[in-house]
């Protein structure tokens, strides 16, 4: 019985849907992506259903992230890449397209040309100091 009925992830998890499994303990599922942005491309979920990285336990997040290190390397011993990316996507707006928490390994060769890049140009040093300021006051009180 997936967590979440509607959940295309949780469905995965259930075995209700096909998927290249390739790993999974007690925490966390890990798949081969249907829509792979390199070869390779693998995805990493916690068993628990959360829609981003917010509502996700500390728990469920650091076994995730321990199963995507294990992963990563399988990948990289395997494939031999010339690099690899992490990407996590929260939102619409940074790209998210399934709304339960996942985290991409995405191989890389150089000059692959994937547009996982941003312009490199200076910010503006005193908005950065005050966000610096107001985050630390957000994190640290
Ligand atoms: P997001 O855009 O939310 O960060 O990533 C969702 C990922 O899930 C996409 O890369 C997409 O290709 C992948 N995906 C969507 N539906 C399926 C599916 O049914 N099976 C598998 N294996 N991957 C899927
Ligand atoms: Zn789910």
């Amino acid at each position: 019985m997936p967590a979440d009925k509607d959940c295309l992830f949780c469905r995965i998890i259930a075995g209700d849907i096909p998927c290249q499994r390739i790993y999974e303990d007690e925490h966390t599922f890990a798949f081969m992506d249907i829509n792979p942005a390199s070869t390779g491309h693998a995805l990493i979920i916690p068993r628990e259903h959360a829609r981003t990285i917010h509502e996700l336990s500390p728990e469920a997040l650091a076994a995730t992230a321990l199963s995507a290190q294990k992963v990563a390397t399988a990948v990289r011993d395997t494939l031999t890449p010339d690099g690899i990316n992490l990407l996590q996507c929260n939102e619409p707006a940074a790209g998210q397209t399934v709304f339960h928490f996942h985290l991409h390994v995405i191989p890389r060769s150089k000059g692959d040309g994937l547009a996982l890049g941003w312009p490199i140009s200076p910010g503006d040093m005193d908005a950065v100091a005050g966000l610096a300021a107001r985050l630390r006051t957000r994190l640290n009180g």
